[in-house]
C-alpha cells in the first residue's frame, strides 16, 4: 500500500519517493497540462505521487500514465497560519481528492469561495505553472474561466 497523503504535512511535497532523475517525465507532463502517475506493469498498482518502485510486488518495471482530471473531494483544510516558506501567499485551502482510478491526490484547492467547498464535490485536477514558473497542479472548478 502507498502511504496516505496527510494534511498534517506543512508543505505539499509533490514527489517524495522517487529519485529526482526519474521524476523528469512528471515535470514534463505538467508543462504539457498532464498529471502523471506511475503504474506497476507487473501487478498494475497505481502510484501517486509517482513511485519508482512498486512496494506491493517489489518490481521496478513501472510505466507513466496520465490521470483523469475528475476528482471528488474527500477532505480539505483551510490554512490560515502558513508555514514560513508560504508567507507570501494568502490563506489557502488544501484538499485530498480521490480520482476515479482510485488514487488520492493532495493538492491546493483554488478558485472556490470557502463556503462553496464541500466534501464529495467534484473538482478538476489541473496542471498549471506557478507565478514563479514552477510546474504544479491544483484542484479547480470545472467551468472554464
Ligand atoms: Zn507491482
Amino acid at each position: 500500500m502507498a502511504s496516505m497523503p496527510s494534511l498534517k504535512s506543512r508543505e505539499i511535497k509533490i514527489v517524495h519517493n522517487m529519485p529526482i532523475s526519474k521524476t523528469l517525465p512528471f515535470w514534463e507532463g505538467l508543462k504539457q497540462g498532464k498529471v502523471l502517475a506511475t503504474k506497476c506493469k507487473k501487478c498494475e498498482t497505481l502510484y501517486f505521487p509517482p513511485s519508482a518502485d512498486c512496494p506491493n510486488c517489489l518490481s521496478s518495471d513501472m510505466e507513466w500514465i496520465e490521470l483523469s482530471d475528475e476528482a471528488e473531494i474527500e477532505t480539505f483544510t483551510h490554512v490560515v497560519i502558513r508555514p514560513t516558506s508560504f508567507q507570501q501567499y494568502k490563506p489557502y485551502t488544501v484538499a485530498i481528492g480521490r480520482l476515479k482510478e482510485g488514487v488520492k491526490v493532495l493538492a491546493w484547492l483554488t478558485g472556490f469561495k470557502l463556503s462553496q467547498i464541500k466534501v464529495g464535490m467534484k473538482v478538476k485536477l489541473t496542471a498549471k505553472i506557478t507565478p514563479e514558473g514552477n510546474p504544479t497542479y491544483a484542484f479547480t472548478p470545472f467551468e472554464e474561466k
